[in-house]
Parts: C-alpha cells; structure tokens; sequence
C-alpha cells in the first residue's frame, strides 16, 4: 500500500512542484491550501504524515497542528521560512514532530519524511518480546497502547515526547548524550541543534513529573546528556 502525505501550502507552485517530486518517490499525495482545509482533509484522508506550511489563509499551521494533535498523532513535519518561526516551533506546546526551513532541497525533505515514517512503523511494530508495560511508581506507560497515566489520570504525549520517554525508560541509568539521542530517537543525522532535545525533555518533564524543576525521573548528567533514573 502506498503511504499518504498531505501536504499543507498556499503557494500553489511550491504544491504542485513537491506533490510532483513526491509522487516520483512513490507516495500518494493529497494537497490542502489553506488550514480550514489542511484539517479537514487530515480527518477525512487520514494521511501517514503531514508536511504543514505555517502562513496559510484562514488559519495558521501552528493552529493547525494544535488542532490535528486533538485526536491525531500523525507525524507532522512544519515548514518554516525564518528563525522566529523555528523558535516558535521548538518552544510551543504544537506537537510538531519535525520542522524543515526554506528553501530545502527535495532530497533533504524526502529524507526527513522516511525518517519520520519509519519511526512510526518501528514504533508501531513494538519489538516482540519487549516488556510491554513500564512502571515507575505510580507513573505507569503502556508501550502496545501507547499510553501514559499517573494514577489514573492520563496524560497526553506526543508521538516524539513518547517515544523518547520509552528509549530513556527502556534503558534505565544509563547516560545518553543529546547527539545520541537526536541520532536514535529524531532517526537521522540532525541539521539542527540539540536545542530540540532539551526543549523535549523540558516538556516531558513538564507532563511526567510531579515538580518539573526538581525532576526525579528524567535526570541530568551534566555536560553529558540525560538518563532515567533507577
Ligand atoms: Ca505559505
């Protein structure tokens, strides 16, 4: 089965040119051009991943990926034009999985979309044998459901908080540098800075713990990286 992407942007030559490159790497392609239509879509294509343009009509794409993170967990992939958007992207609560800035190339975007798929799929494939169940306390994660609750208050991660609070768990004590975990948990070789990191376990913590500023299951080594406690 093909995947499907939908892809979000205004700007119809910029539509046309990356449904065509998109389409020759054997996707299935569906276009929205503005965010009224990106949502509705979303909802009626169920689509693998979404690549989200952030100035569109009606409705921007940080509102957009607000709203599709209401039921959804697809991965989206944010366009950005300038600086002040990608801090927006890093600092807001969007759930954004990814962001890629203009101009890139295809190449560069077609490796961030397998990247991102293919997270997905080993995430959702959940190797076999694995413990399925994580239990911390009273914070307890469902890795086949996909599923976080302190007690039985469920909290809402996204699909990159999950599955870096999974590899961090899953690897108790151990000391991982933010290189590594850009490299395991992002799936590529990161063109950004581990800023990304630190801005997704700065939410992590925010959602898991009990006091964020004095965490106690999310550590820092410092000048070294993060680990989860024992
Ligand atoms: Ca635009």
């Amino acid at each position: 089965m093909k995947e499907k992407i939908l892809i979000v942007e205004d700007e119809k030559p910029i539509a046309e040119i990356l449904k065509y490159n998109l389409e020759k790497e054997g996707y299935g392609v569906v276009v929205a051009y503005d965010g009224e239509e990106a949502l509705d879509k979303a909802y009626r294509e169920l689509p693998h991943l979404i690549i989200l343009d952030i100035m569109l009509p009606k409705m921007d794409g940080f509102t957009v990926c607000k709203k599709l993170r209401e039921h959804l967990t697809v991965p989206v992939i944010m366009l950005t034009a300038k600086e002040e958007e990608v801090d927006k992207v890093l600092g807001l609560e969007l759930g954004a999985d990814d962001y890629i800035t203009k101009p890139f190339s295809t190449r560069e975007l077609v490796a961030r979309i397998k990247a991102n798929l293919r997270r997905t799929k080993v995430f959702n494939s959940s190797d076999e044998g694995a413990p399925k169940v994580l239990k911390f306390e009273d914070l307890v994660i469902d890795l086949s459901k996909y599923e976080v609750k302190r007690g039985n208050e469920t909290i809402n991660l996204t699909n990159r908080e999950f599955e870096l609070l999974k590899y961090l768990a899953c690897k108790k004590g151990q000391v991982f540098s933010r290189e590594t975990l850009l490299e395991d948990v992002w799936g590529y070789e990161y063109y950004g800075d581990s800023r990304t990191v630190d801005v997704t376990i700065r939410r992590l913590r925010e959602k898991i713990e009990r006091d964020p500023s004095n965490p106690k299951l999310i550590l820092t080594k410092r000048g070294v990286g993060y680990y989860f406690n024992k």
